[in-house]
């Protein structure tokens, strides 16, 4: 079709076309392409736990009990004792008094907005959200306004001149924000949601096993666990495996288990998952040292490119570094590459025009030598 052509076209020119890469297999902080190999700033496996030994055993050991599959949706005969296990680690790790897993991120954002809120509702969404909660709130008919990111100020205003002509109301955040690193101002959301009676959920994806006593997330980190209604956050960044859960209350689990079309309509997670994520809950608590070294290199990441000029984001492990061209971005990827460091250009759309930027997602294997060259190298990038 020639719209299609055009489409692509367009795309290569602007130096925005998508492709895909394979690589022969990813390890302790390293991503393997034939006879190269790069440390590897793209990935979200932060602290490593992908190849740990414990998840791996634990995922083998249950696919060789309960098969590889779970046959059905959990509503028919997919539902196993396992998961039922799953959710009450997870709640009792957020400090929620249930939780319910969904198949992964995207589909448990889709499914949780969808299914609670309607047209007669309202939601609040900071500017950055991830587009699996933006394509949830679309997907509920709710009317949906979006307030600058960490405003809270601006989502006063909002709420101020809006709240009142609809039924319910949501007020949705990430914790650590997913491309610039950042975090919400949690304590002011709570106030808001309180003083205008809304609804509070926060995406903590990029949060937990990271933030919080035993990697339990940034909202437990500020103690605010219940006075957030609903706590999502999945286990297929920093817990190394795959799949997501919601942590809230009894009634609206059941609620959701009833109504939410992507937790119904989908086979459930199999086994060798679900052990591996209830065995990633564990380690979190046996390696605590993963975290804190992961928050120490990050540190040390940011204070040494600060020091040299750099206009960085976050304060968190996701160091975006602002480039402003998606051409510059390109190339400096490129550059890195070329010296062994695999860091990808983010452009738009996934950010404004005029905001292209490297992201570095610092893992727990990236120690300050490899993180010290790799500055040296970006200084170079961005000096050609
Ligand atoms: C990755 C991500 C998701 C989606 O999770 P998946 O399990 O990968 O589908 C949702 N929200 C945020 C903020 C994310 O970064």
């Amino acid at each position: 079709m020639e719209r299609i052509e055009k489409f692509l076209t367009e795309k290569q020119q602007s130096y925005s076309l998508r492709t895909l890469k394979p690589a022969d297999r990813r390890s302790d902080g390293k991503i393997y392409f034939g006879t190269s190999e790069f440390w590897d700033f793209s990935s979200n496996d932060y602290l490593s736990l992908s190849g740990h030994p414990k998840l791996i055993q634990a995922g083998q050991k249950a696919a060789e009990q309960f098969g590889s599959g779970a046959a059905a949706s959990r509503l028919l005969s997919g539902d196993l004792t396992l998961h039922h296990q799953l959710e009450q680690k997870t709640a009792a790790l957020k400090g929620k008094e249930d939780a319910l897993l969904f198949n992964s991120g995207y589909q448990a954002n889709l499914g949780i907005i969808s299914s609670l809120f309607s047209k007669s509702d309202v939601v609040f969404s900071d500017k950055l959200s991830h587009a699996s909660i933006i394509d949830g709130i679309t997907l509920s008919g709710a009317k949906h306004f979006r307030f600058r990111h960490n405003d809270p100020d601006h989502l006063e205003t909002l709420l101020k001149k809006s709240r009142t002509k609809f039924r319910d109301c949501l007020i949705i955040t990430e914790t650590v924000f997913s491309m610039d690193g950042d975090i919400a101002p949690l304590e002011e959301l709570v106030r808001l949601k309180e003083k205008y009676n809304c609804i509070l959920m926060v995406d903590e994806a990029h949060a937990t096993g990271i933030f919080g006593h035993d990697g339990s997330g940034m909202v437990s980190q500020l103690q605010l666990a219940q006075k957030v209604d609903l706590i999502m956050g999945t286990f297929g960044k920093a817990m190394g495996s795959f799949g997501a859960y919601v942590a809230c209350s009894k009634q609206i689990k059941q609620f959701l288990v009833n109504t939410s079309r992507s937790f119904i309509y989908s086979t459930a997670l199999p086994p060798a998952v679900i052990a591996a994520n209830i065995a990633t809950i564990d380690l979190l608590a046996e390696e605590p040292f993963r975290r804190k070294q992961l928050l120490q290199n990050a540190e040390f990441f940011r204070n040494e490119l600060t020091k040299r000029g750099f206009d960085i984001l976050g304060s968190s492990q996701i160091v975006p570094l602002m480039v402003n061209t998606s051409e510059k971005a390109v190339a400096m990827s490129n550059r890195l590459k070329e010296n062994g460091f695999w860091a990808l250009p983010i452009r738009p759309p996934t950010v404004p025009q005029g905001q292209s930027r490297l992201r570095f997602s610092l893992n727990y294997d990236h120690n300050p030598e490899v993180l010290q060259s790799l500055i040296e190298e970006i200084e170079r990038a961005f000096n050609v």
